[in-house]
């Protein structure tokens, strides 16, 4: 059995293992590298292995960390099957269909300001929108948790909830090399205990490797129910000063948590009954419809309430502005509404446009939910810069900013050392997915497993 990892060492973003057992070729995840424009150029670069060698793909989870490369996999000459759960695949869809028409847009823009100035960029996208639809042809089987999918001759998988976002899985390999049964868990993220919607993550009772992610193996979050009177606050503090709060969301999960928790506010009279909420992302808007198509996803209870028709991701005041003339409406409010819009990290989206017009307004509030990597618009707020450069303009930060930690759908460090010590038998573990010194903090936390912290298209025999 080799193992190789061609995204996501010693960085958060870009997943994509590969693992070669009784003969095939399966790649756990193909991400995108997100943040810093190294990384971001390190999408075009080899993949590290030929796309066309490889049989399957499984995917852990929808975000685009995880599924942004796939088109690009396609191009490259990948004609084998992807196998995920069905909430992934709707999920994924929508993900890679943005992504292209991201990447085009973006193609574009520097195809403009090129002719002005920076000659020698390269302005192609990574992928089209029929790279995209390639991608989407290659999706072929169904995962269900907990039920076994045979791969291949001697090869088989199981997903197990993750508790991250919708469809999320561990996914466990099983490979019988002549006679030695050998097993590899990847943990794909790994959700937070107790959210609302999805139910704690599962694993399997044993495996020998284990790929583990580590994005807060440094730290733990602050406890769920103080973030959410956090957040109230942060609401309702900023109304009484009369701005606009804004949400930058990420599309998948965090925007439905962000409306179950509006939706409850409401229903306990801890914020105004007829708050004015705008969900202004297409692709939150499409992802929420998603959501409410997969009670398989949710603990019975909440699975329940679906059914019943007491929609819990419904806000009364709430408005879904997917054109852009009704996004641009927005800017006219001054104060008084909650605006939620993509993207979460600030990269891009419309979140852009109505930070422009609020960032320099003291009255306004920024409300961050979710992670914001290195190098990103949403971290340089977070860490507090005097003045941010938004689409070609110094914008001065007077707005209070609020951080929200206990939101996060990743479990925090000291979920991770329980997960880790919930599998029995583990002889070796990679870590990956977290900033290097997070996954080196959490490699000091784990029982007696060998630890290995792998680097950019390292390989290891099994
Ligand atoms: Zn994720």
């Amino acid at each position: 059995m080799n193992l190789s990892f061609h995204g996501a060492a010693e960085t958060v973003t870009g997943s994509c293992h590969l693992l070669e057992a009784c003969g095939v070729r399966i790649l756990v995840d193909c991400g995108m590298f997100q943040g810093s424009r190294e990384l971001q150029e390190d999408n075009a670069s080899p993949l590290g292995f030929d796309a066309a060698s490889i049989d399957y793909v499984l995917l852990t989870h929808a975000h685009l960390d995880h599924v942004g490369r796939l088109p690009l996999l396609v191009k490259r000459g990948f004609r084998g099957e992807v196998i995920a759960t069905s909430a992934t695949f709707e999920l994924a869809r929508l993900v890679i269909l943005d992504s292209a028409h991201l990447q085009s847009e973006d193609a574009r823009h520097h195809r403009h300001s090129r002719s002005s100035k920076r000659e020698s960029d390269d302005c192609e996208p990574l992928y089209s929108m029929l790279d995209a639809l390639d991608a989407i042809g290659r999706f072929g089987r169904s995962a269900e948790y907990g039920k076994v999918i045979p791969i291949s001759s001697g090869v088989r998988a199981t997903f197990f909830d993750a508790g991250h976002i919708l469809g999320s899985a561990s996914i466990l390999v099983d490979a019988n090399e002549g006679g030695r049964k050998r097993s590899i868990l990847f943990s794909g993220d790994i959700g937070n205990d107790g959210r609302p919607l999805l139910r704690a993550p599962q694993t399997p009772t044993a495996a020998e490797h284990v790929v583990m992610e580590g994005t807060y193996g440094d730290r733990c979050h602050r406890p769920f129910a103080a973030s959410v009177d956090e957040f109230f606050d942060a609401i309702n503090s900023t109304l009484a000063r009369g701005g606009n709060v804004l949400i930058p969301t990420f599309a998948l999960e965090r925007t439905q948590d962000i409306l179950y928790f509006l939706h409850e506010g409401i229903a306990q009279a801890r914020l105004p009954a007829t708050l004015p909420v705008f969900l202004d992302s297409p692709m939150a808007i499409s992802a929420t419809e998603i959501f409410r198509r997969h009670p398989e996803c949710y603990s019975s209870g909440m699975a329940g309430r679906f059914a019943a028709a007491a929609d819990p991701l419904s806000v009364p005041g709430l408005r879904m502005t997917r054109e852009t003339l009704e996004s641009i409406a927005i800017n006219r409010i001054h104060g008084g509404a909650v605006i939620m819009a993509g993207a979460g990290m600030c990269t891009g989206g419309r979140i852009r446009h109505h930070l422009a017009g609020n960032l320099g307004n003291a009255a306004a509030g920024v409300v961050f939910v979710g992670f914001a990597a290195l190098g990103t618009l949403a971290r340089r707020i977070v860490d507090g810069a005097r003045t941010v450069r938004i689409l070609g303009e110094d914008i001065p930060v007077r707005a209070r900013i609020h951080t929200i930690n206990g939101f996060s759908a990743h479990a925090d460090q000291r979920e991770l050392v329980a997960w880790h010590n919930r599998i029995g038998g583990i002889k070796m573990t990679f870590l990956v997915h977290g900033e290097a010194s997070a996954i080196r903090e959490l490699g000091t936390r784990l029982g007696p497993s060998r630890i290995e912290i792998p680097k950019l298209h390292q390989a290891f025999r099994l």
